[in-house]
This record gives structure tokens, C-alpha cells and sequence, in this order.
């Protein structure tokens, strides 16, 4: 008899070969029947459920399991499918199929007429997308999807316990989006409430014990009425006869401590990684029976935990709670790559580091191994073996620190974070060297990435054409690109990024401390997975990176072409990161490793340097009160990668995104020469954030959507650089796209940049 129970969460439902994906996207392209996914998808939850058990889950979950999105199979479970999407007898029936759940997703299945898909969004500050449920006024809901039930019951015929996990009702609410009219999405909450506890009701008739709830939107700071939300649904949910652990994650709660431990609920799930303190003070205000679920393997991150730190620390609360204290991970495991095992060819330094999603299991089993009662002395010998596993892969963690990086970092001081003189002064400078004309134009540094860029990659990765031969044929590639951008009559030129597969991939893999696994794949959105690189040990840059490409395309022209480089905050980011030092600190050290790339391309001649940082935003913590301390080392890492250089030297940077709001201050105190953001779509909107706060650097506010392959006209790009000339000063402004280029065309690209030259052009006469 174990003292403590191993829970899980939810698994990844891609398969570690990612089999779902390749499944799904035959089935939409018409070469599988639905018949055959859905044995594939039966496959693999039942090898996922069998890893679980083996692993000693008693409660498998149901409802991990999703054929495009978790989120959206609940909204066809309620009901709450936009009509666009349906065919006509499901209207009548109120059953929702398959086929209109991917309509839903994609806009288009195999059966069925394509409609514009539903919108699609970061589910909270994962990488991982949702489809966002569309509600109107006078939403209805009801049961209307058989999945889960059906989940449940083959659960079942494994011999299996199962555990249902769904997005509470609050959260959903919350996800979602009110269509039509501008409502109150709380006046659906009674509708909602009472359509889950249909649900509920039917768990229980199969004999489920347990409902997982989710209300991760108590990470958040919430107002009243949500909070009132929280309350009333946990009341009225209180009379059906399943016991719900209520489950939070990716932060700390205990904000709503009050709200949360009076709430009738069989059992709490917390996120003790990202907020291991908040433990305290709900153990502390557990109810009589009540279960307390502890989130403390990371089911976010790929690295081993030091079991034997968590043994000991949860170990007197084990104690005095017999029989009610689960282990867990932090999350659903959905985020996390699915099986070390696979991986073939990683140095066994990093491989002992490391624990996908099955490892993360296997961690728990041991977890409770070591906190099984001391009077069970028959598995010493396994203790001591699982005591010894984790001093030894601390020890070479340890081991493996590079002197010259921390000492690096330790020396920096704050004249290392700004450059020499402040921006009015750097501008007049750049203006005498580049003698750029009124509205320069330029676009943010990716042009086609063509199907022949792309196999010649893939052959060269293959190791069937030499490294010469690759470079020179992508020499070519680059010089085509300068030409096109000079006939084409644009100011400062890009090389085009064409030996670039990823933005963040490319420069991992020249990074010292940076590595890369086979198949350490994450779902994105619906079929999409992202292999992140693995920040495994203190990063730095063994020799230059990028200042071959930059010179070969400068030499081509006496007009700048920008040196193009990922940004210390994004690089950090979009990877895995080691959790033994700060996130500031990796964000320093990458800082430092762009900085030497930005001071060897300045003097190679390279006189404008971008610094992309797409996902500077994306970090932003749950909490709002979290965020200045966060908005501060991002600001200083990109400023250290940046400070190194003349004033002579133009920095730019790019963002592809515009809600900057609440963070225009920290834009500004980055202090770029330029900054670059898209603008299109909200029509030059989002620029009024830099206009109230009169920010005084370059921008240059993208003036195409770039995401859609129709050609903008001059009038349009006209209208909008009027528009942005109304909000910044015209000698501040820059012409741009939104964002790189690599996912059109040349036939898209060209008549594109055409016009924008073409509008800037007529502006430049007219202002
Ligand atoms: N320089 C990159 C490109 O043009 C920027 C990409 C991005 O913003 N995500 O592709
Ligand atoms: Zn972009």
C-alpha cells in the first residue's frame, strides 16, 4: 500500500512519432478513411493509457485525447459550434460529426462546405493554440458529441479507472468570444452550468468517480464577477454524484486562496513548479477529506527533477495527510515531448538530463518510492539507487559550467546595457553616414524560402551534396535576392535568410550550451508540432555565426543590407531552458552570445544590425503584478546584445505583433535606432500606443499584411502611411511589411513590394 497516489493530468496525443499528425493530414488530404484515423487514434490512447497504468496511474485521463484541439472537442460536446460550420442535418439532429469539428479548425474537411475557420489563439502562455469558442447572445447548449462518453467507456473495457478531464466552465466562458453582439459572456454562465452537469451525470452513470475541472484562468488576477463565477458554478456542480478535482496551473492561485479552499469541490490540483510557495498556504486551509493534488514534476519543461529535493519537501505533508495527497505533474503533459527513449543520437551527458512525458511518469513512480513509509524496508536498495541517480546528474550538471560565461556575466556593469550616447545624438550620426531618404524602405529580412531552397536543405542535411556545393548554390540564391531588391528600388536591402530553416533553430545550433533532439516534438495547433532546441548548459557563441552571409550579400551593393539576427529574449523563449538558473540569467548569457555577433558584423562592415524579437511579448507572466520584473531583464538582455556597437552602427529590431499598450515604456527603454511591427490589420491603430507616448525612435510600422497572398495597392499603402504620418512624425516613420516574407512567393512578393515602393514614392512628393 503506497501513501501517496500518482495522478496525471492529461498526455500528448501525438504519438512519439508523431503518428496523429501524419494520420490527421492524410485523412484531410482524402488517403485514409475516417475509419482508419480513428484506429489510429484508439491506438495510440490505448499505448498512452498503458505507459500510465504501468507507471501506477489508477485514474487514467479521458479527454486528453483530441483529433484537432482539447478545447474544441468540448465545444462540440456543448454545442457551441458557429452555424457556418455545421451541414444542414446537424442542425436538426443537434449531433455534431467529425467532419465539422475539422471545418471548425481548418475551415475546410472532406465532407462538407468550407467556411472561414474559427479564430485561433495562445492558449495562456503556452505555445500551444486553441480554437476559440464563438458565443452568441443567445448561445444554447447541449450534449451533443460522444466522444468523451465514448473515451470513457473503452477506458473501461481495459480494465482502466477512468478519469475525465475537461476545461471548467468558468475557463471556457472566459476562452471564448461573444459573436454577433457585444454581451455579457457571465449571462451564459447558468445555461453552461447546467449542461456540464449533464455531462457529469452521464460520467457517473459509466461509473466515474472523478472529473478533473480546469480553471486555469485563476492564475490570472480576475474581477469580481469572475470570481462570483467560480463560486456559484462549484456550488451548483456540488449536487452531482462525481467527485471533481478542480486543477490550476501554469501559476500560482493563491491570490484566490480564500475563493479557492471554500469551494465544494473532492480535491484541489496545484502548480507547485511555477509557484511551489502557494503550497503552504492551501495545504493549510485544506477541507475535512478534501484531496490535495501536487504539481511537481515540471509538464512543461524536458528535464529530470531532483526527485530526491521534492521527496523531502513534501514529505512532512505526506505525512499528515495519509491517503489524500497525490502526486502529479505540474500540468497536462501535453506540452511536453512524448519519449526519451526514442532519442538515438543525443550525448549521453545530455540524455541523463532529460525526461519527456512517459520519463515524467516514471519520475513519479520513483517519487513515491521514496516517500513510501521508511517500515518498508524491502526497497532500500531502490531507494538508495534513485538517491544516487540524482546526485550524480547534479554533479554533472555542475560539472559542466563554463567559468568563462559566468564570470562573463558576472563582470557585466551597467555601462555594458547602453550604448554610447542617447538616440537623438545617434540619429543625426546615422543620418550623415546613410543619407537614407524620407520614408526609408525596407522589409524585416525573410524572402521565399522556395521549394528548391528547401530541398537543397534537406539533401544536404542527407549528406548527398557537400557543404560546397550547398553554399554556393545558396550564394546564388542570395544574390538573386539582392538583385530583385535593387531593381525593385528598395532603400536598405536583407540577404534574405535563405540558409535559415528557423529563426531560433539556425543560431541554436551554432550556440555553445544549445542542443537538439531527433524527435522532441510539441503539438502546436491541430497537426503542427515545433521541436524546440534544448538550452541545456551557459550558452555562448564559439565564432561567428552569420557575418559570411552578411558580407557576400553587402558586397553585392553600395546600399546598406542589415545584418539579420534572433534576439536574446525570443532565442530563450521559443527553447527548452535549463530550470537551474534563472530565466534572467539564460536571457544575459544569450545577450552576451548576440552581442559578439553584432560587434564581428559591425566590423565586417555591416553598418545596419536587426535584432529580431518576436516573442518578447509572449513572455509576459500570467500575473500583471509579475510583470515589471520580467519587461526589466527582457529590456536588458536585448540591450546588451545591442550595446555594443558605435553610435554610428543603426540597431533595428522587430516585433510581429502591435498590442503594445501596456508595454510601450519598455519598448522605448530598449532603445533601438528602428523598430519594425505590423500594423496592417489593425490599420495603423495600434501605432496610437507610440503616439501618446511620444516614443522617440525610429518606427516602422508595416504597411502590408503579409499573411494573406493578395497584392496590396499603392492607394491602400498610401492611405496607411498617411495615416501612420498623422500619428508619428513623418522623419520618424519607416515603410515595411509586416513581418519576413518566407512563407510567399517571388509572384506575391515582387508586384507586393512593387506598390510599396511605388506608394512611398508618391508620399514622398506629397508630405
Ligand atoms: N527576420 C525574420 C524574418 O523575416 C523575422 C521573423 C519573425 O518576425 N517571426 O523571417
Ligand atoms: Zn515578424
Amino acid at each position: 500500500m503506497q501513501n501517496v497516489e500518482i495522478a496525471s493530468l492529461g498526455f500528448p496525443r501525438i504519438g512519439r512519432q508523431r503518428e496523429l499528425k501524419f494520420a490527421q493530414e492524410k485523412y484531410w488530404r482524402g488517403e485514409l478513411t475516417q475509419a482508419e484515423l480513428a484506429l489510429v487514434a484508439k491506438e495510440l490512447r490505448s499505448t498512452h493509457w498503458k505507459w500510465q497504468a504501468e507507471a501506477g496511474v489508477n485514474l487514467l485521463p479521458v479527454g486528453d485525447f483530441a483529433y484537432y484541439d482539447q478545447v474544441l472537442t468540448l465545444s462540440a460536446t456543448l454545442n457551441a459550434i458557429p452555424e457556418r460550420h455545421r451541414d444542414e442535418s446537424e442542425s436538426q439532429s443537434g449531433k455534431i460529426s467529425l467532419d465539422t469539428l475539422f471545418r471548425v479548425a481548418r475551415g475546410r474537411a472532406p465532407t462538407g462546405k468550407d467556411a472561414p475557420a474559427g479564430e485561433m489563439t495562445k492558449y495562456f502562455n503556452t505555445n500551444y493554440h486553441y480554437i476559440v469558442p464563438e458565443l452568441t447572445a443567445d448561445q444554447e447548449f447541449s450534449v451533443a458529441f460522444e466522444q468523451f462518453f465514448d473515451e470513457v467507456e473503452e477506458a473501461k473495457a481495459f480494465g482502466y479507472k477512468a478519469k475525465p478531464v475537461l476545461l471548467g466552465p468558468v475557463s471556457y466562458l472566459f476562452l471564448s468570444k461573444a459573436v454577433g453582439s457585444d454581451f455579457d459572456k457571465l449571462s451564459l454562465l447558468p445555461k453552461l452550468i447546467k449542461t456540464y452537469a449533464d455531462i457529469l451525470v452521464r460520467f457517473s452513470a459509466q461509473g466515474v468517480e472523478w472529473v478533473q475541472l480546469e480553471e486555469p484562468i485563476l492564475a490570472l488576477e480576475l474581477e469580481a464577477d469572475w470570481q462570483a463565477a467560480i463560486a456559484s458554478t462549484y456550488e451548483a456542480l456540488n449536487d452531482t454524484s462525481v467527485n471533481i478535482l478542480l486543477a490550476s496551473y501554469y501559476g500560482t492561485v493563491a491570490h484566490h486562496q480564500a475563493l479557492i479552499s471554500s469551494l465544494p469541490v473532492a480535491g484541489l490540483h496545484l502548480d507547485l513548479v511555477t509557484a511551489p510557495k502557494q503550497l503552504a498556504v492551501f495545504a493549510a486551509n485544506l477541507q475535512a477529506e478534501q484531496v490535495i493534488s501536487l504539481g511537481v514534476i515540471n509538464g512543461r519543461n524536458v528535464w529530470a527533477a531532483d526527485i530526491d529535493v521534492i521527496a523531502e519537501r513534501i514529505r512532512p505533508l505526506v505525512n499528515d495527510l495519509p491517503g489524500r495527497v497525490w502526486i502529479a505533474p505540474s500540468c497536462s503533459l501535453l506540452h511536453s515531448p512524448v519519449d526519451l527513449d526514442v532519442e538515438t543520437e543525443l550525448a549521453p551527458a545530455l540524455k541523463q538530463q532529460l525526461s519527456f512525458a512517459k520519463q515524467k511518469l516514471t519520475e513519479l513512480a520513483q517519487l513515491q518510492t521514496l516517500l513510501s513509509p521508511p517500515e518498508n524496508c524491502s526497497n532500500r536498495a531502490e531507494v538508495d539507487a534513485i538517491l544516487a541517480t540524482c546526485v550524480a546528474r547534479r554533479e554533472a550538471r555542475e560539472a559542466a559550467a563554463d567559468k568563462q560565461v559566468i564570470d562573463r556575466v558576472a563582470a557585466l556593469n551597467s555601462d555594458d546595457y547602453e550604448r554610447e550616447t542617447e538616440f537623438a545624438h545617434r540619429q543625426t550620426i546615422q543620418q550623415q553616414k546613410f543619407k537614407l531618404p524620407l520614408l526609408p524602405t525596407t522589409t524585416i529580412g525573410s524572402f521565399p524560402q522556395t521549394p528548391a531552397i528547401r530541398g537543397l536543405r534537406s539533401r544536404w542535411r542527407k549528406g548527398e551534396i557537400t557543404e560546397t556545393f550547398y553554399n554556393d548554390q545558396l550564394q546564388q540564391v542570395t544574390k538573386d535576392t539582392v538583385e530583385r531588391q535593387l531593381k525593385l528600388g528598395l532603400d536598405v536591402l536583407v540577404h534574405g535568410e535563405a540558409e535559415r530553416n528557423d529563426m531560433v533553430e539556425y543560431f541554436g545550433e551554432q550556440l555553445e550550451g544549445v542542443g537538439f533532439t531527433q524527435f522532441g516534438w510539441v503539438q502546436s495547433y491541430g497537426s503542427r508540432c515545433v521541436k524546440p532546441p534544448l538550452i541545456y548548459g551557459d550558452v555562448s557563441r564559439p565564432k561567428a555565426m552569420t557575418v559570411e552571409w552578411a558580407e557576400y550579400a553587402q558586397s553585392l551593393t553600395d546600399k546598406p543590407v542589415k545584418g539579420m539576427l534572433t534576439g536574446p529574449v525570443t532565442i530563450l523563449h521559443w527553447s527548452f531552458a535549463r530550470e537551474d538558473i534563472s530565466r534572467e540569467q539564460i536571457a544575459t548569457q544569450i545577450g552576451l552570445a548576440i552581442r559578439d555577433e553584432v560587434v564581428d558584423l559591425q566590423n565586417a562592415g555591416i553598418g545596419i544590425i536587426q535584432i529580431d524579437e518576436p516573442a518578447f511579448r509572449e513572455g509576459l507572466p500570467l500575473k500583471k503584478s509579475d510583470w515589471e520584473h520580467y519587461l526589466n531583464w527582457a529590456v536588458d538582455a536585448f540591450k546588451l546584445s545591442a550595446a555594443g556597437v558605435t553610435n554610428e552602427t543603426q540597431i533595428h529590431t522587430h516585433m510581429c505583433y502591435s498590442e503594445f499598450n501596456e508595454t510601450i515604456a519598455a519598448i522605448a527603454a530598449m532603445d533601438a535606432d528602428v523598430i519594425t511591427i505590423e500594423t496592417s490589420r489593425s490599420r495603423m491603430e495600434l501605432l496610437t500606443a507610440f503616439e501618446d507616448f511620444e516614443y522617440p525612435n525610429e518606427i516602422g510600422p508595416g504597411v502590408y499584411d503579409i499573411h494573406t497572398p493578395n497584392t496590396p495597392t499603392v492607394d491602400e499603402m498610401v492611405t496607411l502611411i498617411e495615416k501612420a504620418a498623422r500619428k508619428i512624425p513623418v522623419r520618424q516613420l519607416w515603410v515595411n511589411p509586416d513581418c519576413g516574407l518566407k512563407t510567399r512567393t517571388w509572384d506575391e512578393v515582387e508586384p507586393a513590394l512593387k506598390n510599396l515602393v511605388q506608394a512611398t514614392k508618391v508620399l514622398r512628393r506629397r508630405l
